[in-house]
């Protein structure tokens, strides 16, 4: 065997692990869907992202293995772009020289019909290193799906990957004599809409129509549907398919034995799962649905994400910074979410100070994701209240103190509930934005496009904030779908705007949110009881 060769310009071997900070580029492969499928690598890189540029519809719990404070890009799609690829490209030498480690996030395979050479090219001309991860294309898990060998020593000894989508183009460069004429597998990705062309096409040039096809619909997500026909039948567009978007078609004689059409996807993921062929809408900012997502998945829903708020810092830092250098004068700091708690600590390092600053103050965090935060800045949390509201933070700090100083570490708009409550009880307090959260004011074009793709089911409102926000941006939409609130201050928003919500969550937390909407949903199918979701936490609550 020859030695290995060196990797061809502008493509780095993989870097030294430890090999300190500094810009770095990495374009992972991010597998077909199931975020097991992710390779370790990948997942590495991912981890130590601090800036991940994706796709609209890479799944939640893969951009969720990111650090929390990693900044997620949607890659450029604008319709009116004519180079797209080129647009990203530009965009990761711009992070790159930023110094930012970068991992460009794509589906299944870069290599495979995905721009990967577009993409590439501005990196190399700006002479930016970057590195390439491999992901698992769809073809790979369509056939494991579908149970059907791609090669076999009797009469599939070669495999051809084809795009469908410039099928019937003026100037498509595909030659279906030639592709008839192989004996081998034919994979068309991108092959859905076109189908009845390049079948016809393929029969035409002499594959015969009964040729086994197999079809799989999202393949490894919780919803993997298999299909099983044959090349004529797609020629005649009769064919049936299976399932939703994206679709791998698989073509040839290695199609034709194995498991039954319509073979769903692993049990575990689909049997009576509550939330089984459900479409919710995760409203959260970008980087904050994990848990939600993770549970609706876990109980086998899917998610479509369209945040409709994106945290900013506020308007003035002042009154924060002046309150961190103040940080050890008070009896207590309150920390009512997780930005909060990401903004404080922003500063606080910002100004070159650390937990000391903090001296004896004690920490509390309104609820569970608050606390984490804490931990995720390495501060213990000394007060986390039985109820996760400003009401059950009032009755948990209250009995603490007798006339303290208090911090109140918060949004720059929200509720007073706090601030009244202590003052009411003599105590001295003072409040501090550590973040802004603004409503956007419409809704992006790929999630404009995925809305109109397939039906929504659910949609999930986390806040009085996003409850305003969906009525604006969804209009006359949000009554066709069924609304899952997080609060009762929430569901009071929301009845305000005409929207009642068809389930509440127990607790305001994520967990809680989606059993309430799993709920509802075994009690519409007349299911006497639910199977919680693995260590999802998703189980109705008591
Ligand atoms: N780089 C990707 C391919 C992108 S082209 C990869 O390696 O898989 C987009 C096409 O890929 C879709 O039209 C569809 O044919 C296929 N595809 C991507 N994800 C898929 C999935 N989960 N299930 C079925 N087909 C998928």
């Amino acid at each position: 065997m020859a030695p290995p060769s060196p990797p061809p310009p502008g493509h780095a071997a993989p870097f030294p692990e430890g090999a300190g900070g500094g810009a770095r580029v990495t374009i992972v492969g991010a597998g077909p869907g199931d975020p097991g499928l992710l390779t370790l690598r990948g997942l590495e890189r991912l981890r130590d992202a601090e800036c991940v540029v994706h796709d609209a519809l890479v799944p939640e719990a893969l951009l969720d293995a990111a650090a929390p404070r990693a900044e997620r890009i949607r890659a450029p799609r604008d319709a009116g772009d004519p180079d797209p690829g080129a647009a990203t490209g530009r965009l990761l030498v711009e992070l790159a020289r930023r110094g930012r480690r970068v991992v460009r996030l794509k589906g299944g395979d870069p290599s495979v019909f995905a721009r990967y050479a577009e993409e590439t090219r501005a990196l190399e001309e700006a002479g930016i290193p970057f590195e390439t991860v491999p992901g698992v294309t769809a073809l790979l898990a369509a056939a494991a799906a579908a149970g059907v060998p791609l090669t076999r020593r009797d009469g599939a000894s070669h495999l051809t990957l084809v795009t469908g989508h410039e099928a019937g183009e003026k100037g498509a460069a595909l030659d279906y004599r030639q592709l008839a004429s192989l004996p081998g597998t034919l994979a068309f990705y991108m092959g859905v809409a076109k189908a009845p062309h390049w079948a016809a096409e393929l029969v035409a040039a002499g594959r015969p129509a009964d040729t086994p096809v197999v079809v799989v619909s999202r393949c490894s997500w919780p919803d993997q549907r298999v299909g099983r026909t044959t090349l004529g039948a797609l020629a005649a567009g009769t064919a049936a398919f299976p399932g939703p978007p994206p679709a791998l078609v698989i073509v040839g004689q290695a199609c034709g034995d194995r498991r039954p059409a319509g073979t769903p996807a692993p049990a575990r993921r689909t049997a009576a799962a509550p939330l089984s062929g459900r479409r919710v809408l995760l409203t959260r900012p970008d980087g904050q649905g994990g848990e939600i997502a993770a549970a609706v998945e876990a109980l086998g829903g899917t998610c479509l994400r369209a945040p409709l708020v994106r945290i900013t810092a506020p308007a003035s830092w002042g009154p924060l910074d002046a309150a961190i250098r103040a940080a050890d004068t008070f009896d207590w700091i309150v920390f009512s979410s997780a930005n909060g708690v990401r903004g404080f600590d922003d500063r606080l390092r910002a100004a070159g100070r650390d937990a000391r600053a903090l001296g004896s103050a004690r920490l509390a965090a309104i609820g569970p994701a608050t606390t984490r935060a804490l931990a995720d800045a390495r501060l213990a949390c000394d007060l986390e209240p039985d109820r996760s509201d400003s009401e059950g933070m009032l009755e948990a700090l209250l009995p603490t103190m007798r006339r303290g100083r208090v911090l109140l570490v918060r949004a720059e708009r929200g509720r007073d509930v706090m601030r009244v409550g202590l003052e009411a009880a003599g105590h001295q307090v003072t409040e501090a934005a550590a973040y802004a959260a603004r409503p956007i004011d419409r809704l992006a074009p790929e999630v404009e496009s995925a809305l109109d793709d397939a039906p929504i089911d659910w949609v999930t409102v986390t806040s009085g904030v996003v409850a305003e926000t969906a009525a604006r941006v969804f209009a006359g939409r949000l009554g066709g779908w069924r609304i899952a609130s997080i609060s009762p201050v929430t569901s009071r928003v929301l009845e305000g705007l005409g929207f009642p919500p068809d389930c509440e969550a127990a607790r305001p937390d994520g967990a809680a949110l989606v059993a309430a909407m799993a709920v509802w949903e075994a009690a519409r199918r007349g299911v006497a009881e639910i199977h919680g979701g693995r260590g999802s936490g998703a189980g109705p609550a008591p």
